[in-house]
């Protein structure tokens, strides 16, 4: 279980270690999920960048190889699409997703959408997320879509200096009340980049909540097994 890589070109070291841990650790699981933010951006299945297609491969050669790949859009790559998944034969997750884990119900989620406080953020959710808006952005040139991106980037920036800290993590009564309408599992999500294990007690059921880290400084991965989960750190890079 991975999430917030947000892999690009320009960090060759965070690169390496995700190569590396497809060919090592993931290979060796029954199956990888990444949970989210996989690409620190996504401007369509037809982005042909060389960097694309070499994790487009080595996520390929990892289902190749028998692993079971699953994937949750980020608010970063939300735009990967059925081609890209096709293609490295990955079968994507809607968010959230329930599943049971060696006989432990778990909810999969990025975790953006617990973040319900930030309103400015939910309201422009809702809007890319429209199938409508998508289907007109991707129908722009490839180039433009990059720069309307980038200037997104840039916005986002500004803003999260002007944003409090707990604006930018999960609502409590948002959490609460999405492990009580799923009836109690652990839930496993990423977005927030403050890796933690929290333990809710909702209704008198007592609930994990695993958030993975990101891949900023290092690579790690949440490993679950039948006694449960913990968290892996990859070499430093
Ligand atoms: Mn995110």
């Amino acid at each position: 279980m991975v999430s917030d890589l947000h892999l690009c070109a320009s960090r060759p070291e965070i690169n390496r270690i995700f190569f590396e841990f497809l060919r090592g650790p993931a290979a060796r699981a029954e199956a990888l999920y990444i949970l989210g933010d996989l690409f620190e951006y996504w401007a369509g299945d037809d982005d042909d960048d060389p960097f694309n297609a070499s994790v487009l491969n080595a996520l390929g050669a990892l289902a190749a190889g028998g692993v079971k790949l699953y994937l949750m859009h980020g608010n970063r790559d939300f735009l990967i699409g059925e081609r890209f998944s096709h293609a490295c034969h990955a079968t994507l997750l809607p968010d959230p997703t329930l599943g049971d884990f060696y006989g432990t119900p778990t909810l999969l989620m990025h975790g953006d959408t617990l973040c319900s406080d930030d309103l400015g953020y939910q309201k422009f959710r809702i809007k890319v997320r429209d199938p409508r808006y998508q289907q007109h952005f991707l129908a722009l040139p490839l180039a433009e879509r990059k720069r309307i991106i980038a200037g997104l980037r840039t916005e986002n920036v500004e803003e999260k200096q002007l944003k409090s800290e707990s604006i930018m993590d999960v609502t409590a009564a948002t959490v609460e009340s999405v492990l009580r309408e799923h009836h109690y599992p652990r839930l496993i999500h990423g977005h927030t980049h403050r890796p933690a294990l929290h333990r809710h007690v909702i209704d008198g059921h007592v609930c994990e909540r695993w958030v993975l880290a990101d891949w900023y400084a290092n690579g790690s991965y949440l490993r679950c097994e039948p006694a449960g989960c913990h968290v892996v750190n990859l070499a430093s890079a």
